[in-house]
């Protein structure tokens, strides 16, 4: 497990652990890998998302995370309907 900055949500005020992507860019994830999770972390600290056809293979490798703006009650705008 890599040792990430915490940070707290300004939304929601829940916990988030702090990523960064390949290019560069700040991710919020939550703290907790989720089994709907289609982010993989690294042990360096930083996240790359997994392309959906690799998903469920990736799944049976390694615990992936999912963005808490994905998960953010108080991100209500960016919420994309469930399926
Ligand atoms: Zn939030």
């Amino acid at each position: 497990m890599p040792e990430l900055r915490e940070g707290t949500c300004a939304s929601c005020g829940a916990k988030m652990l702090w990523s960064t992507t390949k290019s560069g860019r700040s991710m919020p994830l939550d703290t907790e890998p989720a089994a709907t999770g289609n982010i993989l972390l690294h042990p360096d600290g930083t996240c790359e998302v997994v392309p959906s056809a690799e998903l469920e293979a990736k799944r049976n490798e390694t615990p992936l995370y999912l963005s808490h703006f994905a998960t953010c009650p108080g991100a209500a705008s960016h919420r994309k309907p469930k399926e």
